[in-house]
């Protein structure tokens, strides 16, 4: 597979509009659904040929269903399987609906197409709430309060489909007719579906081509002709009827260990541990988080502004697909807090401060799409910035800054997550399939699950002592607005950043010390950020007076960032570092093979950490990851992506070295 992003040639649907005001595409020349009446079409073809109605109605609370989608286009099957799900489904319950989809509709043109649906507003108003950094690659969405997931893969089916992990329960085979869209419908597809499926698992599609019929017979589906809706003489039903295979390696494969009670402890209550929370909250699992001080978010997550800075790769790199799936994630959960005081969408703007950054940004230009980045020239970037530039450089229009510790409080607060405060468990013991977490001699709290979540300090217990963290200081500047700066309009980064005032302060930022843990912010750096200011616009820098201020009357604050040696979170199981050094030790020897003894895990322990600065950007998705691997769901980010960020690659990388 290339590694050029999914997003190289990334285009939106180009819709015409019929005179009944119903969509057809001009890509493949094919209507989205029936003109005679799309939201019967997709009850007969896809909620009743996958037995939705009694299998939403048989779920216990804290099971799922999983649902696959191939064409997500107007939504509109996602929206009539979550009202049958609202409907027939118990309190407790989730749904979570995966859906692939190369030409997102744009959001004007989703909700033009919605809008035929009165019978679906209440639900269609809610997705479009949500419908905003729809880029490509995996992109995940919290809808109905968390009790619905919707992972949209951003993409070609055959190319996403083959990064996917997931245990689909239904299929909806969609995605314009055969005849039109042949590209899609290709034994790739079939096999895709096989090895995402497990005994038992439904479809329905609405056409009833051979070629369908025999392929997918041919992976394993035992497949049924019934009749169809409307026009449609004949439709396809089925399910699996062949065996799931499995190819991970042991040591990325998931846990079996199935904790009786769904109860965990998370340690840390910055955006990580938040996150983690949140994320296990929604799933219907009860959550003590255990905070050290007497607030949340008092270190990393502190700051007053944290900027959406995405670090993207040309090269489709794991860390570039982490940050447009990230960024997207926190972007639609910012959605939910109160712009103007907990964030704003005021774009960030990356200057193009030397040749080699100017060529990075151009090749960057080229791998992604204008909704995510746009270059600008100095006139235009001048226009946006509203301050005067030494150059241009790449806007991100949905970008912005964020306050944390809003982010962090709104996460957290809702049912199941039970905050207590100056808490620090020093050790954790298993006994009786519970984590008992202790101060010294005195127990704070136990369950059976437990997320080390508190950036560097995940790794003082003895089972996670292994964990290569390190910790890089950093100091912001807070410097206060002044009316003439108050015409800056976007953030702006090169070397470091600045963003437009919150509450009368723009925050100026972030040194890297690598030597230093002192906690008192220091003049030497004020004095840094301030010369970084005055490269990234001398003009501002005249506007804020920071010529005239004393550093040693500013304000600032230190914190630490927590960063892992390739520069990825950690997020995922932890394993029992000598067992798993014993258990593999053949791979010192020949690095290919993959063992079949499975991997030592300490059953039901969980780390989520290393976010670097990023943290704005990779938290909130990693409480969906690490709730994904705790929960059996859909991982929401590529196959591979969950493993560059999982904490077993340090033990096989220092086996494999033999450091
Ligand atoms: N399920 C949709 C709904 O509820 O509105 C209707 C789907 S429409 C008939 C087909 C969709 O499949 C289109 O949105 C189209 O862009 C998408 N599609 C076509 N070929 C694709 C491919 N190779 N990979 C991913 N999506 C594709």
């Amino acid at each position: 597979m290339s590694d050029l992003p999914a997003s190289a040639g990334f285009q939106h649907a180009e819709l015409e509009w019929d005179e009944n005001g119903q969509p057809q595409s001009r890509q493949y020349g094919d209507v989205y659904f029936s003109r005679v009446s799309g939201i019967e079409e997709t009850s007969h073809v896809f909620l009743a040929q996958n037995d939705l109605a009694s299998r939403f109605a048989a779920l216990q609370p804290g099971e799922r269903l999983v649902i696959g989608e191939t064409g997500f286009g107007t939504g509109l099957n996602f929206l009539c399987a979550w009202q049958l799900f609202e409907r027939h489904a118990p309190a407790g319950a989730r749904l979570h609906f995966v859906s692939v989809e190369k030409h997102p509709l744009t959001h004007d043109d989703l909700a033009r197409a919605l809008a035929l649906w009165p019978q679906l507003d209440e639900l269609a108003q809610r997705l479009l709430a949500q419908y905003v950094a729809v880029n490509p690659g995996f992109q995940q969405f919290r809808l109905g309060d968390g009790r619905v997931s919707l992972t949209l893969l951003v993409g070609d089916a055959l190319e996403c489909l083959a990064k996917l992990d997931a245990r689909i329960d239904a299929w909806f085979l969609d995605g314009f007719a055969p005849a039109k869209n042949p590209q899609m419908w290709q034994p790739e597809l079939f096999a895709q579906m096989a090895r995402l499926s497990a005994p038992g698992t439904t479809f329905g599609t609405f056409t009833s081509a051979g070629f369908v019929r025999r392929g997918l017979g041919a992976v394993g589906f035992e497949v049924q002709r019934v009749p169809g809706w409307g026009p449609k003489r004949e439709i396809l039903r089925g399910h699996f009827a062949g065996q799931p295979t499995t190819t991970e390696k042991p040591w990325y494969a998931r846990p079996s260990h199935r904790p009786a009670q769904r109860q965990a402890l998370v340690i840390g209550a910055g955006l990580a541990g938040c996150a983690s929370a949140a994320s296990l909250a929604a799933r219907g699992w009860q959550v003590t988080l255990l905070e050290r001080h007497a607030e949340i978010a008092q270190e990393g997550s502190g700051n007053p502004q944290g900027v959406l800075y995405l670090k993207l790769s040309a090269h489709g790199t794991a860390l570039s697909q982490l940050v447009a799936s990230g960024f997207g994630y926190t972007r639609r959960l910012l959605q939910n807090l109160q712009r103007g005081r907990d964030w704003d969408a005021c774009g960030v703007l990356q200057l193009a401060y030397d040749d080699k950054e100017t060529e990075r940004q151009a090749g960057l230009a080229e791998a992604f799409p204008a909704t995510l980045l746009q270059p600008l020239d100095r006139a235009e970037a001048e226009r946006i910035a509203g301050v005067a530039l030494a150059g241009g450089g790449l806007f991100y229009p949905d970008a912005g800054w964020a306050h944390p510790p809003a982010l962090c409080r709104w996460m957290i607060e809702r049912p199941g997550i039970e905050l207590r405060r100056h808490q620090q468990p020093l050790q954790l013991r298993r006994e009786n399939e519970q984590w008992l977490a202790f101060d010294g001699e005195r127990l704070l709290a136990q369950a059976p699950v437990v997320v080390l979540a508190g950036a560097a300090e995940a790794a003082q217990f003895d089972q996670s002592a292994w964990l290569p963290l390190k910790r890089i200081r950093g100091q912001i500047t807070g410097l206060p607005a002044t009316e003439r700066s108050t015409a800056l309009q976007t953030v702006l980064c090169a070397k470091g950043y600045v963003a437009p005032p919150r509450d009368g302060q723009h925050t100026l930022g972030a040194s890297f010390n690598f030597e230093q843990t002192d906690p008192a912010p220091s003049e030497a750096e004020h004095r840094s950020n301030l010369e970084m200011l005055q490269e990234i616009s001398p003009d501002l820098y005249q506007r804020l007076q920071a010529d005239t201020g004393a550093t040693t009357e500013l304000v600032g604050r230190v914190a630490m960032r927590c960063t892992s040696p390739d520069y990825l979170p950690i997020i995922g199981p932890l394993a029992d570092a000598p067992a798993f050094a014993e258990a593999y030790a053949a791979l010192a020897k020949d690095a290919r093979q993959v063992p079949e003894t499975p991997c030592p895990w300490l059953d039901g322990l969980y780390v989520n950490t290393a976010h670097g600065s990023r943290g704005m950007i990779t938290t909130p998705l990693s409480g969906e990851l690490l709730a994904a691997w705790i929960d059996g769901e859909p991982l929401p980010l590529p196959r591979a992506i969950a493993e560059a960020c999982h904490p077993s690659r340090f033990l096989l990388r220092k086996l494999i070295r033999g450091s």
